[in-house]
This record gives structure tokens, sequence and C-alpha cells, in this order.
């Protein structure tokens, strides 16, 4: 175990005669004071919190979780202690060295400094799920109460159903039953908890330092993590951006999205943050379909489908797909190809562009997200989830449910999917999203004298050998057929 903040049992603050009512405050992908369920309980039950993360870099090597995403979340928890250290609650960092040690560590904790109760936002993955279950099992042998609420959406997962009171699999009407039950109850952001009395005893021994994680490092400094930049985004972005969201969303080259995904990922803000900035500026935003508040708030609500789906199918976390029929699709094996797939060399310029953006930043655009997704797991034939597990191990944003439900739409294997005839051309796609080719440019440097003309083929150009640029590493008409055809004999297993 390294870079952990230790303490021994000798700073046991039972002894030092510490406040009775101590709750444990434990933070994982909610790393925020304002609009922070279980953190606002936690503070109106006990006279005395302390907080802790704990870090599981196994992990998250396990899961691929992307360094740049593990950066932001540190230097995240650094500003998250300051704040608490405004309200009198001090934040420890805790590192184990197997996931499965989580509920020990906890206990651990519990025990250390005679905390009666824990509280914690729920996490709906199937891992994290047996994780708290275990933790709630094992505190209550010990006569610790563990609180866990719902935080992570709007609405909570089990709360928009069917008639038939069972979850929805299609998104419209998801989407439908969403806001007719927003609109009754409009949850609103809930505020900064109350300052609680400071107890120095507690303050001295929990640790002050919040040391590097076991895990490798890659700079995401890119991304301001303090409060005012982060409200400041959302707030720019409401007030001068989203109007003309449905407009320029689909461009990569233009600003035209909120970039508010990292955030989210890593609850350094909360979607009702994101309603309430948004229906400030745009009150009747639910009645005009055609604007781009609403096509916005859509988007939010495409995050909030895709934690339910995980929540109602365990399935989804488990590397299955959503449609059974799809398990007989006969995917392709070719490393070469995944290689240039992922280092961005396939001879497609809007799909290496895309693909180098991300190895390099740590961020992709969502409609480049889809041509990527599409064009690996269509025209490569390669299996979704080396799709998904690459793009967890370098985006930013890498967040379980979106991501599988991003890549098994793209797959054909999801609910509510594209259907499987629906193949994307690459070349079109990148003639209508980046027309001049500025994109590619940016991203491919060997393109950059390209002909306006020839930026989408530029092997047709009569300079291309001068080029050090892949041709094409598949045909995508004759690839578009194949990919058909293999999802239709699956079928026909049903
Ligand atoms: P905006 O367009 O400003 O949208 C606002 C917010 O809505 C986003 O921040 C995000 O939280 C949510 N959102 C937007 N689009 C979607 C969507 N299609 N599905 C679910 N939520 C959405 N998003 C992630 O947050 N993490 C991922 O790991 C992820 N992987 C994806 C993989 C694939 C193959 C695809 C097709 C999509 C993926 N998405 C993922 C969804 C989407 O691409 C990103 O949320 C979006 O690009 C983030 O940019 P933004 O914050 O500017 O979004």
């Amino acid at each position: 175990m390294g870079g952990v903040c230790k303490e021994t049992a000798n700073d046991s603050v039972e002894a030092k005669g510490v406040p009775k009512n101590v709750g444990l405050m434990w933070f994982r992908s909610d790393l925020r004071v304002v609009d922070n369920t279980a953190l606002i309980a936690s503070s109106r039950h006990c006279n005395s919190v302390l907080a802790v993360f704990v870090s599981t870099p196994m992990q998250w090597h396990e899961h691929h979780v992307a360094p740049i995403k593990i950066d932001l979340i540190h230097r995240r928890l650094v500003v998250l202690r300051q704040q608490l250290a405004k309200l009198n609650i001090p934040l420890t960092v805790v590192e184990v060295a197997d996931y499965e040690q989580t509920p020990q560590a906890i206990l651990e904790l519990v025990r250390l400094h005679n905390i009666k109760h824990v509280f914690c936002n729920k996490q709906y993955e199937w891992n994290e799920r047996q994780r708290d279950s275990l933790t709630a099992q094992l505190l209550k042998k010990h006569k610790i109460e563990f609180s866990a609420f719902d935080d992570e959406c709007i609405l909570a997962p089990g709360k928009v159903l069917t008639r038939k009171e069972e979850p929805f699999k299609v998104f419209t009407p998801f989407r439908r039953e969403w806001l007719n039950i927003y609109r009754m109850e409009m949850p609103k952001v809930m505020a900064i908890p109350a300052k609680l009395n400071r107890s120095e005893s507690l303050d001295t021994v929990f640790s002050k330092s919040c040391n590097q994680f076991t895990y490798p490092a890659c700079d995401s400094v890119r991304w301001p993590v303090d409060e005012e930049a982060i409200t400041q985004r959302l707030r720019t972005f409401c007030e001068e951006k989203v109007a003309v969201y449905h407009q320029k969303r689909d461009i990569p080259a233009v600003d035209g999205t909120s970039c508010l995904s990292p955030y989210l990922s890593i609850g350094a803000l909360s979607p009702r943050q994101c309603m309430a900035a948004l229906l400030a500026e745009f009150p009747l935003c639910f009645d005009e379909p055609e604007n781009g508040a609403f096509c916005w708030l859509n988007e939010i609500i495409w995050r909030e489908f895709y934690r339910h789906l995980i929540m109602a199918w365990p399935k989804l976390s488990r590397e299955q797909p959503f449609q059974n029929w799809t398990r007989h699709v006969v995917w392709q094996q070719s490393d070469s190809m995944l290689k240039a797939w992922q280092q961005g060399m396939t001879g497609y310029p809007i799909v290496d562009a895309a693909m180098r953006q991300l190895k390099e930043t740590g961020w992709m655009h969502n409609r480049l997200r889809m041509i990527t997704a599409s064009f690996l797991t269509k025209d490569l034939l390669i299996h979704w989830q080396f799709g998904e597990q690459w793009f967890m191990s370098q985006l930013i944003d890498g967040d379980l449910a979106s991501n599988n439900g991003g890549w098994q739409w793209a797959a054909s294997t999801g609910t509510d999917a594209q259907p499987y005839f629906r193949v994307f051309n690459p070349t079109i796609q990148g003639e209508r999203f980046d027309p001049d080719g500025s994109f590619i440019r940016t991203w491919v440097h060997e393109l950059k004298d390209v002909p306006d003309k020839y930026i989408h083929q530029p092997f047709l150009w009569n300079q291309a050998e001068s080029l050090n640029y892949p041709r094409p590493i598949v045909e995508h008409k004759s690839a578009r057929l194949r990919a058909i055809d293999v999802f239709k004999q699956a079928k026909s297993f049903m």
C-alpha cells in the first residue's frame, strides 16, 4: 500500500473524549459539498462528521479507469478537503490494496473513531452495489447504521416506470414519463450543509494531507476543479450557448456542447445543478421541444436513462449485451485492426482525428464517439467490449453507465439501440460534421495541406503518395454488407 493517509489505533479518538454522535460521510462519485444528499443527511443527524474517500487502484486498473480521470479525482479531492474543512468536517483518503477490502477499511475507521452511523450516496454499478451490500452487512454486525441515498440522478432508478410498473426499455417513452414526474416534483438543488461544531480532537487525528494515489499519473490540469470555475462553466453554457445547442452540438470543430461530463462523472457537479441553471434561463423549455434548451435537457435525461438501465439490468455492468440474440454475432479478431483504430491509423480521417484527440487529451466529442464506435463495431466488426474498454482507459469522463449505453447503442446490441442495418458511413459523417476538415487538420497533421476536396478521402488526391498517411484499412461498402449479414445470421438463431 502506498500513498496512504495512515492512522493508527493509538490515534483513536475514543480515548480522547470526542463528541458522542460521530458520523462518517463516505465520498465516492459525489465529490462536492453543494447538493450532496448524504452529506446533508450526515450533518443533520450527527454533531460531528468525518469524511473519507477510499482509493482502490487495483480495481481502477482492473476496470481500465483512465489515469487522467483519476488525476481529476485527486485534484478535486484537494478542493473538497478545503471546502469540508470550512464546515469542520475533516476528510481523509484511505487506500486499500484490494477492492474487496473496502468494507473492512470502513469498519476500521468506524471503530477507530467511535462512529455510529455511515452515510453515502448510492452507486448503481453492479460491483459497487455488491461492495455496499457487504459493507452494510458488516456494519450491521457491529451495530453501526448504514444509510445510502439516491443522489446521482434527478429522478432515482425505480421511480420512472411503465404502467405495468416495469423499467422502460425505450428512451422516448422513458423521457415522456420522466418529464411528467419531474414537472410534478421538480427536485431542487440542496444547499451546503450547516457548519458543524469544531472538534479539535477529530481534526488532529484525521490526516491532513492527501497524497498521490498509487496509480499512473496523467495530467488533467486543463480541467479546472474549483467550485467557481465549474459553476461558471455551467452558467456560461446556459446563458450563452444552450440556445443554439441543437444547431452546434454535432460539429466537433465548434465549442458547442457544455463539456461538463467530467464533472458529472465524478460528482463535482450534480444533474440537479444542471437543471436549475437551465431552468433559470429557460423556464419554459419543456414546452419547446424544438429549441436548444430542450435538446440539452434531452441529453441529461439520456444520462438518467442509462443509469436506470444498469440498475434494472445488472448484466449491463457485467459485460453482457442487452439483446440476448446479439451473443450470436460472430465478431472478428484482429489485433492489428484494433491497434490501427486505437492509434488513429485507419485511413478514415474523421475516425483517426477523433481517436488521436482521445489519446492525446482524454476527450472526445459525442458525434465522434458515435462515429468511431460504429466504425469499430460495424466496419471492423470488432466486439464492442474492446471499444468500451479502450474508451474507459482513455476518457476523462469515463462512466460505466453512459459508456456502456453508448457502445451498446452503436453496436446495435443495446436497448433502443441503432438498428443493426443502419451503418454510419465514416466518409459521409466526416463530410457532414466537419465539412471543411478543420477538425481533421487539427489532429491529423499529415493531412493539413490536403485540399478541402480530398480531406475526407485523401487517397484520391493525386499527391496522396507524398502523405505519410495510411490508405483505408477496410472498404466501407463491403464492410457494411458484411456486418449486416453477420447480424442477420445472429438474429436467425432467435
Ligand atoms: P453535453 O452535450 O453538453 O450534454 C450534457 C450532459 O448530458 C453530458 O455532460 C452528459 O452527462 C449527458 N449526456 C450527453 N450525451 C449523452 C449520451 N449520449 N448518453 C448519456 N449521457 C449523455 N458520456 C459520459 O459521460 N461518459 C462516458 O464514458 C461516455 N461514453 C460514451 C461512449 C460512446 C460510444 C458514446 C456514443 C457516448 C458516450 N458518452 C459518455 C455520452 C456522451 O458522448 C458524453 O456524455 C458527451 O459527449 C459529453 O460531452 P458534454 O458534457 O459536452 O455533453
